[in-house]
């Protein structure tokens, strides 16, 4: 299918890079027929496609700037019909939007966020946080996942759950993944030659990451330029990883593992979250979510489904952590669950490197 065919005569079609197309109509001033055509478009780049007897789904998802409504020069025009995608996607897959002023406003916003980050680690604004993993039998300090702060002298303290996603939506996330990956590296090492040897350091990674062509080396660069063993490491990804590229994915995460770097799947309990597809893929840990965690004092059947969920992890060979714990009722119930290790507010909040060393110190 040609999208050109499709477009009317006269219009332009152009592919800007990557999945980005932009297409001109002259003369369009009026919404109800461009939306006409906006749905056309979205339903058939929707369709499913056979390649080579595979079938295939895409999906499109589209912005609309009108001239002069919504913009005065080519540059603003494109500029907002930006603003309106992003705000498309956000909205989930096959749909359009028209531009509109608070779009704007937010993606100003964003943009000033997203040049700050830019910045922010040739500026050390960028550091990590450590927040202790605890096994619940011995009730000692097994491992830290690495949890990113930016300090922003423009913007002040920024929550990852913001500049993240956004960091995600450029090519940005890959360098400050690895800025992270190397980092936490280098704590491990520093872990190591203050007589802490067992301790390891689990990573967040974006799906965008992974999906990079050499993730895997970028990994082997951080382990080496720290000298510490593989089993140091732990990396921690989300469901989506597996829901968007699925092979590609398995294949990295096994390639990481055969290295001897631990796998953990976070958030479990908030997506797709079926322990079933878990037995075919390369995971040792798996994350129970905090809002799974939540209600587990109070709510009995919650309770006993925290249990099965262990039981069949454990049947599956895989270790659990649960996420979030923030009391001593909590955590009773997932020692009788039998839970393997937790992490949380109850035992310490992601501490700077030093106070992270001192808790290992006293205990
Ligand atoms: P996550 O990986 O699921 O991390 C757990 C989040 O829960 C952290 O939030 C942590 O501070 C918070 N938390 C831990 N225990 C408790 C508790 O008892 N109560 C409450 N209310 N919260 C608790 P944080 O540090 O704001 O990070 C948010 C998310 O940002 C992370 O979720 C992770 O998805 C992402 N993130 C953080 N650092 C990185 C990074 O270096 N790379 C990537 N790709 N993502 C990161
Ligand atoms: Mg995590
Ligand atoms: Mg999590």
């Amino acid at each position: 299918m040609h999208m050109a065919s499709l477009a009317e005569p006269g219009s332009l079609v152009a592919r800007v890079g990557g999945d980005e197309f932009i297409i001109w109509i002259p003369g369009a001033r009026e919404k109800q027929p461009i939306e006409t055509f906006a749905k056309e478009l979205v339903d058939t780049l929707s369709r499913e496609y056979e390649v080579r007897e595979l079938a295939f789904h895409s999906s499109a998802s589209i912005g609309i700037a009108i001239y002069p409504e919504h913009g005065s020069n080519a540059e603003e025009i494109l500029k907002n019909a930006d603003a309106a995608l992003y705000e498309a996607k956000r909205s989930g897959k096959r749909c359009w939007r028209f531009f509109e002023q608070s779009l704007q406003d937010t993606a100003y916003e964003q943009m000033q966020l997203l040049n700050g980050l830019r910045n922010a680690i040739a500026n050390d604004e960028l550091v990590v946080h450590y927040q202790p993993q605890i096994a619940i039998s011995k009730m000692r300090i097994v491992a830290f996942e690495a949890l990113l702060r930016w300090k922003s002298a423009k913007h002040g303290n920024i929550s990852p759950a913001i500049f993240i996603p956004l960091a995600e939506k450029s090519h940005l996330i890959n360098e400050i993944g690895a800025w992270v990956l190397q980092e936490s590296c280098r704590f491990c090492r520093r872990l190591i030659n203050a007589g802490y040897a067992s301790i390891r350091v689990a990573v967040n990674v974006s799906p965008r990451q992974l999906a990079v062509a050499d993730f895997i080396e970028v990994v082997q660069a951080a382990i080496n330029s720290a000298s510490i063993d593989p089993s140091h490491l732990e990396v921690e990804i989300t469901e989506s990883v597996f829901i968007e590229t699925m092979d590609d994915s398995v294949e990295k995460l096994m390639l990481l593992k055969n290295l001897g770097v631990h796998v953990t799947l976070d958030d479990f309990g908030t997506g797709y979250s079926s322990l079933t597809y878990l037995r075919n893929l390369p995971v040792d840990t798996l994350k129970i979510d905090k809002s799974f965690i939540d209600r587990i004092a109070e709510d009995a059947t919650q309770s006993s489904l925290i249990a099965s969920i262990i039981e069949m992890s454990h049947v599956l060979g895989l270790t659990v952590v649960a996420e979030g714990v923030e009391t001593n009722e909590q955590l009773q119930q997932l020692r009788e669950c039998r839970c393997d290790m937790f992490q949380g507010y109850i035992a310490s909040r992601p501490l700077p490197e030093p106070e992270a060393v001192k808790l290992l110190q006293t205990g």
